[in-house]
């Protein structure tokens, strides 16, 4: 999975430090991120590579983490227009091999949207201000403190025998198989989130869940928690037709191999397939 990076290091603990000339700096631009041109791979810059055009890059510069003793900043400067640099979609981080240099862009891409997205105190409306002590941004106005955004959410794979119900988006570019998977929603245990989601996408009760793995997904914000359960009664599909293009019961041989590995999903159906999860 993209956060399984050993023997690298990933170290989220905030540092209030100044940014050094071999120090790395992620910069985005919307959906975009800022990497050197002709790499066959995600090339962050260091700020001494811009340091003739950008002298004053590091005054401003954002600490985000570390992963093993490379340090990364943020910064807030749009338009970087340096000669073999360039602006790429983020898509990238989920086709770059090296999974320490997708993850560090894609945390790194949710703590800038963070940081943009709280420009302003939501209670009062003034200006925030980032914590020299943790990573909170808080106003001075009137004290409001606000910490990064992180949603839970399910991701269940539901079996029956030797069959996993297999799903398709609607509506989404994203056209492999994937599980039943939703968003935990107030007052909600995730066991009760499990039961909604699977009831609400393919009509489908389910029992004996068995937590597998949980995944930091920070293209969403989300926080996932990985589930296997089984079917319980019928297994004739009801697709929610808003959310599901396809709803599917595969045996074991009829699933696809996982060719992207980097989520969280591929690896439950690869289990699955593969005999290799005891349920
Ligand atoms: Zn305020």
């Amino acid at each position: 999975m993209i956060q399984d990076i050993a023997p690298k290091v990933f170290h989220n603990s905030f540092k209030n430090k100044k940014a050094e000339p071999q120090d790395l700096f992620l910069s985005y631009e919307s959906d975009t991120v800022l990497v050197k041109e002709n790499k066959n791979k995600l090339w962050y810059p260091s700020f001494s590579d811009f340091e003739e055009i950008h002298p004053n890059l590091k005054e401003n510069a954002q600490f985000l983490f570390n992963i093993d003793d490379i340090n990364y900043y943020l910064v807030n400067e749009k338009n970087l227009d340096v000669k073999g640099w360039a602006y790429v979609n983020t898509n990238r981080f989920r086709t770059e091999l090296k999974y320490w240099r997708s993850f560090a862009g894609v945390v790194g891409w949710q703590l800038n949207r963070w940081y943009v997205n709280h420009r302003f105190c939501s209670k009062c409306g003034k200006p925030t201000k980032p914590s020299e002590k943790e990573r909170m941004l808080y106003c001075e106005t009137c004290g409001f403190q606000i910490y990064p955004t992180i949603s839970p959410c399910v991701i269940v794979a539901v079996h029956s025998g030797n069959k996993l119900l297999l799903t398709k988006y609607a509506g989404r570019d994203y056209n492999r198989y994937a599980l039943i998977a939703g968003f935990a929603e107030i007052g909600e245990s995730l066991e009760q989130t499990i039961h909604r989601e699977v009831k609400e996408e393919v009509g489908l009760n389910v029992k004996n869940m068995k937590f597998y793995k949980s995944q930091p997904w920070p293209f969403t914000d989300t926080l996932l928690a990985g589930f296997y359960a089984e079917l319980d009664g019928d297994d004739k599909i009801t697709l929610d037709e808003n959310e599901l293009a396809l709803g599917v019961w595969l045996e074991r041989d009829e699933i696809p191999v996982a060719d992207l590995n980097i989520s969280l999903t591929s690896e439950m159906m690869e289990a699955f397939r593969t005999g290799s999860v005891d349920l």
